[in-house]
């Protein structure tokens, strides 16, 4: 059984819907739990353009799906949840899932990188990963607390109230 973090964010249609339904779908793959979920965090868009803010929020998971397997599953659901196939880079979306940490193995083939590469880039990704723990990045061999101090993102990304951790599929 391994132990992986999932990166969640939408900036298109009912944000807060597509984040619940996305853990829905989270507790629905095979051999997989979805053992934490953090709070919810808004952002602006990376290019700061004239699109929605994000919703953001990480799920950990316990699971016996291989890296590989898990980013087909994750695909699917971006699927199932109305995402094309393709997409401009920063452009709008429904949802998007990253596989952030699986482990600590480090991965860089078929078009997957593990840890996914813009982890020190991301307070939001930074912020909710570290209410659920303090990792420690198996490439640039620090802890999440320290890259967060160190980033360069000064972008305000702001815990919100909403909550996902215990939405049941509806
Ligand atoms: P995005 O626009 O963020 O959804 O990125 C989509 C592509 O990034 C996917 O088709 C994956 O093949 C690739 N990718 C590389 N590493 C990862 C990762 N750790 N998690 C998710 N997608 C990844």
């Amino acid at each position: 059984m391994s132990v992986a973090y999932i990166g969640l964010g939408s900036n298109l249609g009912k944000r807060c819907k597509m984040l619940q339904q996305a853990v829905a779908r989270l507790r629905q793959l095979p051999k997989t739990q979805v053992v934490a979920t953090s709070s919810v965090y808004e952002s602006p868009p990376i290019d700061m353009s004239r699109q929605n803010h994000f919703l953001n929020a990480v799920c950990k998971i316990t699971t016996e799906l291989s890296p590989k397997t898990l980013l087909a599953a994750l695909k699917e659901i971006e699927r199932s949840l109305g995402r094309p196939e393709r997409y401009a880079r920063w452009s709008p979306r429904p949802i998007d899932l990253d596989i952030l940490f699986y482990d600590h193995q480090v991965l860089n083939q078929d078009g997957l990188t593990i840890p996914h590469s813009e982890i020190p880039n991301r307070k939001f990704v930074l912020l909710p990963m570290l209410e659920l723990d303090d990792y420690f990045h198996p490439v640039l061999k620090k802890h999440l607390s320290t890259l967060l101090a160190e980033t360069n993102d000064a972008s305000p990304v702001l815990k919100t109230k909403i909550s996902i951790a215990l939405q049941q599929e509806n």
